[in-house]
């Protein structure tokens, strides 16, 4: 038997291609199209304007993908919803849907595990499993919107895994989620986060993309950076920083740069002033984030006034920094954390 086909990762043109294929007219193409990403129903049955026989032949050719709500957590303190989503070979992922001011942000997992190592984060514990298809980074969006009743208004890929090592599956994802005749985000809506792909960074660049790259940097000289985030033996910070410059370059897009501030690790004043050397001139903002603790890892977050310091020697060399505002801190909202809990729950590791 054929594979089947992954219907909700096809982009217009493609379905337009699968339904010449079927004999039938051009305009089917966009009716599935907005079942699929406007309406967003599970089944071809649903599909009311769309001939029984078709119907019936895409059910046997293509799968809707979906995801399974194992566990709903709501923060107390702040609404965060953070969600464990099932896929349909029994790996876990996670989803959070965070309230703003300004409106909804989601964030959401790109792989199964992730392989690039950081030493201070829970997602990488187990190493990578796979990669998400596009209809599963869009199913975390759509579930999400359906079970929580409200619109996602900003995205951001800082979930379980590493973008830019799914790079084709994430393009496209991010290229059906706002595409207009779908959910229709705008891109400018949209951060990607990495750890550091260099030649990717360059590639990213190329795609024409209105979206904020956000650079996962936790260190200000190779020395340190080598010690927590492996990746920067592959790429040190010189050559990620040029890309950087090259991205504003292209894109003119600002960069946003994540700094986990460690307990007697990164967080001296010292690190600060290397900190503002590196980004000396540039157009970005730092983002500055006590670390979650992780218990595997036995790092500290740095003190209450020792991050006061950081962020008045970062402002006083004229850089643009702030500390994130920790939300759903009571449930385990961090990266990584709930899958890495439920894998323990159900005996997969000790
Ligand atoms: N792989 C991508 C995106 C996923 S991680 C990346 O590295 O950017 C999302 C962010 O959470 C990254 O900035 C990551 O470094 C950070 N992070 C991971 N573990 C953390 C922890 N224990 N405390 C604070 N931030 C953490």
């Amino acid at each position: 038997m054929n594979e089947q086909i992954d219907i909700k990762s096809m982009n217009r043109e493609e379905l337009l291609q699968l339904m010449q294929s079927l004999g039938e007219p051009r305009f089917r193409a966009d009716q599935v199209f907005s079942w699929l990403h406007q309406k967003r129903v599970a089944r071809f049955e649903e599909m009311s304007n769309l001939p029984v026989a078709l119907r019936q032949k895409l059910e046997g050719r293509c799968t809707i993908t979906n995801v399974e709500i194992v566990h709903r957590l709501v923060s107390k303190l702040d609404g965060t919803q953070k969600y464990l989503y099932r896929l349909a070979d029994g790996n876990c992922i996670e989803t959070v849907l965070m309230r703003y001011k300004h409106g909804n942000s989601l964030c959401i997992s790109t792989q199964v595990g992730c392989r690039m190592g950081c030493n201070f984060c829970a997602s990488t514990l187990g190493g990578l499993v796979r990669n998400l298809t596009p209809s599963e980074m869009l199913e975390q969006v759509y579930s999400t919107v359906r079970d929580s009743g409200e619109r996602v208004d900003s995205l951001v890929l800082m979930g379980i895994g590493e973008p830019l090592d799914n790079y084709d599956n994430v393009l496209r994802f991010i290229r059906l989620l706002t595409d207009e005749k779908g959910y229709n985000l705008g891109q400018r809506h949209i951060s990607l986060s990495t750890c550091g792909l260099v030649e990717r960074i360059y590639d990213l660049a190329a795609e024409d993309l209105q979206i904020t790259l956000s650079i996962s940097l936790h260190a200000s000289d190779n020395e340190t950076r080598d010690r927590t985030m492996p990746v920067n033996q592959r790429y040190p910070i010189e050559q990620l920083m040029a890309a950087c410059r090259d991205y504003f370059e292209t894109t003119g897009r600002r960069i946003s740069f994540e700094y986990a501030l460690i307990q007697g690790v990164n967080d001296t004043p010292r690190h600060a002033e290397k900190l503002a050397d590196l980004l000396d001139g540039m157009i970005c903002h730092v983002n500055l984030i006590p670390v979650n603790p992780v218990e595997e890892r036995g790092y500290r977050r740095t003190a209450a006034q020792d991050i006061r310091r950081f962020v008045d020697t970062l402002t006083r060399l004229g850089v643009n920094a702030t500390v994130r505002r920790e939300l759903g801190s009571d449930i385990s909202a961090a990266c990584g954390q709930l899958r890495r809990q439920n894998e323990k729950e159900e005996g997969r590791v000790q």
